[in-house]
């Protein structure tokens, strides 16, 4: 009876999930989904969620069918998808050469000419002599860490990263340790509880350390502390793996990621991990580090040797977007990209900063956690928005701590200043409405 009465109030007021094209579908299975979700929480908190989200459910309007919005959700930050007439055509051209799927392994008929050569550009653009890539971004994270670790070894984690590490690295049968977030120094306290300082590796009771963090972290908008955390590594000869999912193509002054934004040499970074769904505008995951590993991965890993190969019109989509930041299509748009989204991001942040907004992660960065802390007011923040025709992603508990709930905005280099300026007033607007500017505003110039 309870679920039944939670899930009605859901289905009228929760948020619709978006799409990379601007619109917001109501999506029916989405409330429940969100709902089963709750459901899961400890069963102390099962009452309080329950009571807290029906309350806030009365305060609320139902929305008028939104057809078309302003996409502040999506993970699309240099507008490579579906915008991009260069990278479309060439994909289109693919499916016609060599159709959605190879309906084969890597090592069976899989791997065509424009897997090879993704994987060329791939290494290229990150910096590293040799890529591998995967067909999908989870799956790159947890099917390569148990191949790379496994029992005997020692994975040191942040205690954020995305749930594909969780799943890799408990896949592996490594021990695991959590330092606190984005933290050194607890980075290495660890360290130095698990080894003595200056131990080689052929004598430790580790058979590897492998330290796991985020170039930018996906529910924080904050940067990796990653000089400092490649010192420590060194210094403890532990292998770095970094995630880049939401930082390569987003950062640094050709779109290299936080390597190249935080003057980090790459060479200092033993595993390079990233994904082809954010800055690409297309799927799949990739690694690239020496040729010893990604020839070792090649011959080893089962996401390689078992699973179906990326499909090529999605890896021409890479190439494209790759050939357009490097410069490689004869044009300076890669560049003008970059340097458009960063400037969106920072005048977004400034902005929402000055109305009061209290703003987690560091500027650069195109994710702009919104804090709004209560759940309760949740649903409104995001049908208000909407309804305005500003489409935001609202995130809760279990992607967050219980009462740390926010919105969570993304930006893009496809964003207009006047879709930015459009979406910060109804964002103010609806921010005064729920009663989430918990800061001091700036007064308004003159
Ligand atoms: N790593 C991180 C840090 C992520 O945020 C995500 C997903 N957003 C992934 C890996 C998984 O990537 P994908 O969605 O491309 O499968």
């Amino acid at each position: 009876f309870a679920f039944g009465k939670i899930r009605d109030t859901f289905t009228k007021f929760f948020c619709p999930s978006t799409n990379l094209r601007g619109y917001a579908p109501i999506s029916e299975g989405h409330e429940d989904f969100i709902m089963r979700l709750y459901l899961r929480i400890e069963p102390k908190y099962h009452l309080l969620s329950i009571c807290i989200f029906s309350a806030s459910c009365n305060s609320v309007v139902r929305t008028k069918n939104v057809s078309r919005c302003l996409n502040l959700g999506s993970y699309n930050y240099l507008g490579f998808a579906a915008t991009d007439e260069y990278c479309s055509t060439r994909a289109i051209e693919c499916l016609k050469i060599f159709s959605a799927s190879t309906c084969s392994t890597r090592v069976d008929g899989g791997t065509t000419t424009v897997h090879t050569e993704l994987e060329e550009q791939v290494a290229k653009f990150v910096g590293k002599p040799a890529a591998i890539v995967f067909g999908m971004g989870y799956v790159t994270n947890s099917a390569v860490l148990p191949v790379l670790i496994g029992k005997g070894g020692l994975i040191i984690s942040d205690s954020l990263n995305h749930g594909s590490i969780i799943n890799g690295a408990r896949g592996s049968g490594a021990f695991i340790r959590v330092f606190q977030h984005n933290t050194p120094s607890h980075l290495e306290s660890v360290l130095r509880e698990n080894i003595a300082e200056g131990q080689p590796r052929t004598h430790r009771r580790w058979t590897k350390i492998i330290v796991v963090v985020e170039g930018i972290y996906s529910m924080e908008g904050e940067l990796c502390k990653l000089s400092e955390i490649v010192a420590i590594c060194k210094k403890y000869k532990a292998y770095v793996y970094l995630d880049e999912a939401h930082s390569i193509g987003a950062v640094g002054k050709t779109g290299k990621g936080v390597c190249e934004l935080l003057g980090v040499d790459t060479a200092n970074v033993d595993v390079m991990m990233g994904t082809f769904t954010k800055s690409f505008g297309s799927c799949g995951g990739y690694i690239a580090g020496s040729k010893e590993l990604i020839d070792y991965l090649k011959y080893t890993c089962p996401a390689h040797l078992y699973a179906i190969s990326i499909s090529p019109p999605a890896a021409q989509q890479i190439i494209s977007a790759i050939k357009v930041l490097l410069g490689e299509d004869g044009s300076n748009r890669g560049a003008q990209k970059i340097a458009r989204l960063r400037e969106n991001s920072n005048f977004f942040r400034s902005e929402l900063q000055k109305m009061g907004f209290d703003v987690l992660g560091d500027y650069d960065s195109p994710v702009m956690p919104i804090m709004i802390y209560n759940i309760a007011k949740l649903p409104a923040f995001s049908r208000e928005c909407l309804e305005q025709n500003v489409a935001v992603v609202v995130v809760a508990f279990p992607a967050t701590p219980l009462l740390l709930a926010r919105a969570r905005i993304c930006i893009s280099a496809a964003h207009s200043r006047e879709d930015l300026i459009k979406a910060l007033e109804v964002i103010s607007r609806v921010g005064d409405l729920v009663g989430i500017k918990y800061l001091p505003a700036e007064p308004k110039k003159q």
